[in-house]
C-alpha cells in the first residue's frame, strides 16, 4: 500500500531523514521507533506532505505521491493524526469531527462517519456538542483520531498517540489499534511505548539518528538486542 524508497526530508542545513526505506501491506499494522530525535515524525510527515521532501519517492496504492500536498493526499485516504492531539480546542466535538470529514461535504455520508465515529466512541456521544478543549487528555485524544478517522483513511499515520496520556488511558489506545486493525484500516504508527507497540504491530523500523538501523517482525524484534540498541543510540 505505501513504498517509501530513499526518503530524504530536511529542515534548512539539517538533514532529519536520510535514505529511508519502508514498506507497508494492506492491513497491516507498522511501527517506527527509535529515540527522541531520531526522526520518526519527520519521516511520517514527510510522507504526508507535512515536512520538506529533499529526496526519495513515496508511492501510495501504487501511484507516486511524492510532493503532493496534504490536502489531496487526504482525499486519496491517506491521513494524519498528529502528535500532541492538536483538536480545535474552542470548537464542540462536533464541530472538531465535521472539519475532520470536509472531503465529504454534508450530505448522507458525513452523517454515517460522524455516526460510525459515535458508534466506536460511545464518549464522543455523550460530548457532542462539549468544547474540545473541557475534555480530558485521553478523550482529546480519542477525539483526534475520530478527526482523522472522518476522512476514511485507508492508511492511517498515527504520530505518538500515548504520549502523555495516563496508563489506563494508555491502554484504550492500544486497544482501539486493534479495533482500527479489524475494521481493515492499515496504520503507520509512531510511538515511544516500545513494549505497547511491539504487542499490537505486525512489523516496526528501528530509526536512528534519520536512518533505519533495523527492521523485523514483533516477534523478531522483542527477541533482538536491536530495540535497546537503537535507544540507546548503539547501532
Ligand atoms: P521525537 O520523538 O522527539 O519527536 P523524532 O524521532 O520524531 O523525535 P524528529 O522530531 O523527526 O524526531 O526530529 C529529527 C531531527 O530533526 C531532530 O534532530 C530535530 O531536532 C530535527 N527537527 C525536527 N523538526 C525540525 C524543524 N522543524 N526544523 C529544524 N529541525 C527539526
Amino acid at each position: 500500500m505505501l513504498q517509501v524508497q530513499g526518503l530524504t526530508v530536511a529542515y534548512g542545513p539539517v538533514t532529519a531523514v536520510r535514505g529511508v526505506d519502508i514498506a507497508v501491506h494492506a492491513g497491516e499494522v507498522v511501527a517506527l521507533l527509535g529515540a527522541n530525535g531520531a526522526g520518526k515524525t519527520s519521516t511520517l510527515n514527510g510522507i504526508v506532505g507535512l515536512a520538506p521532501v529533499t529526496g526519495g519517492t513515496i508511492r501510495f496504492r501504487d501511484e507516486d505521491v511524492t510532493g503532493l500536498p496534504t490536502e489531496r493526499l487526504i482525499r486519496r485516504r491517506l491521513t494524519l493524526c498528529p502528535e500532541g492531539r492538536r483538536v480545535f480546542t474552542a470548537l464542540t466535538v462536533e464541530e472538531n469531527l465535521r472539519l475532520g470529514g470536509y472531503t465529504k461535504g454534508r450530505g448522507r455520508a458525513f452523517d454515517e462517519a460522524v455516526a460510525d465515529m459515535y458508534d466506536l466512541f460511545p464518549i464522543l456521544a455523550e460530548r457532542r456538542r462539549q468544547l474540545a478543549g473541557t475534555l480530558s487528555g485521553g478523550q482529546q485524544q480519542m477525539l483526534a483520531i475520530a478527526r482523522a478517522l472522518m476522512s476514511g483513511p485507508e492508511l492511517l499515520c498515527l504520530d505518538e498517540p500515548s504520549l502523555g496520556l495516563a496508563p489506563q488511558i494508555v491502554e484504550q489506545v492500544f486497544e482501539l489499534i486493534t479495533t482500527l486493525r479489524g475494521r481493515g484500516v492499515t496504520i503507520l504508527l509512531v510511538e515511544q511505548n516500545v513494549a505497547l507497540s511491539l504487542d499490537v504491530v505486525d512489523r516496526a523500523y528501528l530509526l536512528a539518528s534519520g536512518e533505519v538501523a533495523g527492521k523485523g517482525t514483533a516477534e523478531e524484534l522483542k527477541a533482538s538486542q536491536l530495540v535497546e540498541a537503537a535507544y540507546l543510540g548503539l547501532h
